[in-house]
């Protein structure tokens, strides 16, 4: 796959949008936040020269003090999710990596998130937002309706969402394209022209009703496992992009504010 053709075909598909007067919304993901480390500022600062609103997915028993302030400093262009509770495996050896799974009690689970919320509100006051992303973007299945129950906002995972709520007042919104390729012994940079496809996919399938039309399509990073190619593919990316009268990309407290009404 040729990385120029690729670019061409997303100006293609964008041009599709704003010929049917649409808005190609987007939205852009980073989890497992923590600290104040040199990736987690390179990513802010990315944020703020191309003013891409940016959502933290934040692990709230990793969240430091140091942190709070970066995140404070950079004002409404950064908001914070939370990540699970301390982005701890509890699955059996060999099986997929899972913080909530079913291996523990339910109550023991939701009483962690509950927890966890509370550390990141008090810690991000405003700017966070009542958002699950569960660690490894999967959880048990009788999680939702808890999630409801606790006043959740909204739920974010991987890959195109099956329902705008999977239960009343629980939104979802997903991210579609992860720069990370984690197979293999370091995790690196997915690829370009892979990546620029797979937004041309989300889009065109959005565009065409075959996914849902609604849902923005999610970019996804995980600063502290890139390599100078991902850091260089976001600068180009968001510098693109910039150029397109559809493009719109939304803040996630924008996106989570009212998407829980039916
Ligand atoms: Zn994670």
């Amino acid at each position: 796959m040729n990385a120029a053709e690729a670019w061409t075909r997303l100006e293609a598909e964008l041009s599709a949008w704003q010929q049917a007067r649409r808005t190609a919304s987007l939205w852009w993901r980073d989890d497992d936040a923590g600290d104040a480390t040199p990736a987690l500022r390179r990513l802010m600062a990315i944020a703020l020269t191309h003013r891409v609103p940016l959502a933290l997915a934040t692990v709230p028993a990793w969240a430091t003090s140091a942190l709070a302030a970066a995140v404070s400093e950079a004002g409404t262009v950064v908001s914070v999710l939370q990540h699970g509770y301390a982005h701890a495996n509890h699955a059996p050896l060999g099986q997929k990596k899972f913080e909530l799974g079913p291996e523990r009690p339910a109550a023991v689970v939701v009483a962690e998130l509950a927890q966890g919320w509370h550390v990141l509100e008090s810690r991000f006051g405003a700017q966070f937002s009542p958002v699950l992303v569960p660690p490894w973007n999967r959880m048990a299945p009788y999680l939702p309706p808890f999630l409801a129950e606790l006043r959740y906002r909204g739920l974010s995972q991987f890959g195109p969402r099956a329902r705008r709520q999977p239960v009343r007042g629980l939104l979802q919104v997903n991210t579609h394209v992860d720069i990370v390729h984690w197979k293999g012994p370091a995790p690196r940079f997915a690829g370009e022209a892979k990546l620029v496809d797979e937004f041309v996919l989300h889009l065109a399938a959005r565009r065409a009703g075959e996914a849902d039309p609604e849902e923005p399509t999610g970019l996804l990073t995980h600063h502290a496992a890139h390599d100078e190619a991902c850091w260089r593919f976001l600068e180009d990316l968001f510098g693109r992009l910039a150029k397109h009268a559809a493009v719109q990309w939304l803040a996630a407290p924008a996106i989570f504010a009212d998407g829980a009404k039916p």
